[in-house]
């Protein structure tokens, strides 16, 4: 975690320690980098996007929902299918916005983007995002890539 914090503000350390010019700091990071094994950079735990938004009037406006699919790894429309059945409210994407008929607290939309995660991205026994959905006749499993583990996926879409 620390080294993860320290490449997100090389401009700050460089100011505290005054040691290095920003060049050098940058080659040395990434020769300490390119030492250090891939594991150090990953997360303990896989984090979602917070929602980014607004309301409108009786609408929310959700200006990052996109990339929060990108991240996820899953198709915005599985996870808009999903999210608005949870929150039984409608909504439509237009462009890289969602616009959701009513108002609704951004920490209950992001309840329920964990919620997808647990069951539909995140593995259960790792809890690494790496998986995919296969079908085996009537059920749908999750199906870890990093550590081969598999779950059903209970929810239905
Ligand atoms: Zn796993």
């Amino acid at each position: 975690m620390g080294v993860h914090l320290l490449f997100k503000t090389p401009v700050k350390l460089y100011k505290r320690t005054g040691d290095f010019s920003p060049v050098e700091y940058a080659e040395l990071l990434s020769r300490a980098r390119s030492r250090l094994p891939e594991s150090v950079f990953e997360k303990e735990r896989f984090e979602i996007p917070k929602t980014l938004g607004h309301i409108e009037g009786n609408k929310t406006v959700i200006s990052n929902f996109v990339s929060i699919a990108d991240t996820l790894r899953r198709p915005v429309d599985h996870i808009l299918k999903y999210i608005l059945k949870e929150l039984a409210t409608p909504g439509v994407l237009r462009g890289s916005l969602l616009v959701l008929g009513t108002k609704i607290p951004s920490t209950r939309i992001n309840d329920k983007l964990r919620q997808y995660a647990d069951e539909f991205v995140l593995c259960a026994e790792c809890g690494k995002p790496d998986t995919n959905i296969i079908h085996e006749g009537d059920f749908a499993f999750l199906r870890c890539q990093a550590c081969g583990a598999k779950k059903q996926v209970k929810a239905k879409l």
